[in-house]
């Protein structure tokens, strides 16, 4: 297959179940369905942003794309820069190995995601001798000029993490992630163990990076109020299914799904002035091991009707490049941000 336009994911149907196992023979009786049937398709240099409470699926998305987890079915076309296109979900080791210099993730927690007795260096350095792309001399400036283009000095590349602040690890992370320079990253939550003052740097900095090296990013986040100014798309995700899609201002300004409008309710606004009603959810977000009947948003929604429940809303185009998975989507008059 040759890519014919700027597309470089699609992902058709994609599902991640879990086995859950029982009794002492450990029998299969059911299934977390974490991921049940996501579709969407990202444009070259695009920053998507994924976003759900804890336990939508949205982290297990992005390592089902990247194989971290081999997908329980569905499709993930991934465009090459040659033009090919390969389905990483069914590619086999020595491919899979080669995509992974074109896709990579950064991970959310940098305090865990780097070995402590690695040296920055060797952290930065490894994909790099992984991939046998540099060694020695070369080696060495290359992770100096990788730690220069993510803020950090490379004097200090023989240190250790636990020598470096959050933000600081989050950066090294960042060289690492880059050091293959990967045409599509997924970003899984990489803000969100830092502290408030340092989320906006390495925001700032991802967007500069993202600019200056072409990329394209999924980036995954629990919080709207992170990915708003980042991203160009926004796809709300609710128990391992996306129940909204849209440009992040339309999906801000205009939301079509009563989750993404109490998401959305969270939202500080820009300015502090000004009042805003805060949607407060009642209950847990189910487990996607027994998800409810119908519209799995339904115990949880002030608009449910007798269909919620028995009827489960497909996600449709409501509007131009509008998605959204719920009956009642082109009737109700929901509040967005400035609403
Ligand atoms: Fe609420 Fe019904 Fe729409 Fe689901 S389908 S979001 S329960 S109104």
């Amino acid at each position: 297959m040759i890519n014919s336009n700027n597309t470089i994911l699609e992902v058709k149907d994609l599902r991640q179940w879990f086995p859950i196992h029982r009794g002492i023979f450990q029998r299969v009786v059911g299934h977390t369905k974490a991921v049940d049937g996501v579709s969407f398709a990202m444009r070259e240099q695009e920053v998507l942003g994924l976003v759900g409470e804890s336990g939508c699926g949205k982290t297990t998305t992005g390592r089902s794309i990247l194989r971290l987890y081999d997908p329980t079915g569905g499709e993930v076309w991934y465009h090459r820069a040659d033009g090919s296109i390969v389905d990483v979900a069914t590619v086999g080791p020595t491919e899979m190995k080669a995509l992974r210099r074109e896709m990579r993730m950064i991970f959310q927690d940098p305090f865990s995601s780097l070995n402590p007795r690695m040296t920055v260096r060797d952290l930065i350095g490894e994909p790099l001798i992984i991939h046998n792309v540099a060694k020695g001399r070369e080696l060495e400036e290359r992770v100096a000029v990788l730690m220069r283009s993510v803020g950090l000095e490379p004097a200090y590349m023989q240190r250790y993490p636990h020598e470096f602040s959050g933000g600081q690890r989050q950066r090294i992370g960042l060289a690492r992630t880059l050091s293959l320079n990967p045409r599509l990253i997924i970003a899984d939550e990489p803000v969100s163990a830092l502290d408030v003052s340092v989320q906006a740097q390495v925001l700032n900095l991802l967007q500069g990076l993202k600019d200056e090296l072409g990329l394209t990013l999924l980036f995954i986040a629990h919080d709207l109020s992170v990915v708003e100014h980042i991203c160009d798309r926004i796809a709300v995700m609710y128990v391992g299914k996306i129940v909204e899609l849209a440009e992040s201002e339309t999906l801000l300004r205009h939301p079509l799904h009563p989750y993404t409008e109490a998401l959305v309710s969270a939202v500080p606004p820009a300015d502090p002035d000004i009042q805003t009603h805060r949607i407060i959810l009642e209950g847990d977000v189910p487990s996607p091991a027994n998800p409810p009947s119908g519209c799995v948003f339904h115990p949880r929604c002030r608009y449910a009707q007798d269909i919620c429940v028995q009827q489960e809303p497909r996600l449709v185009e409501i509007e131009p490049d509008h998605y959204a998975s719920c009956h009642f989507a082109k009737e109700l008059q929901l509040v967005g941000i400035g609403g």
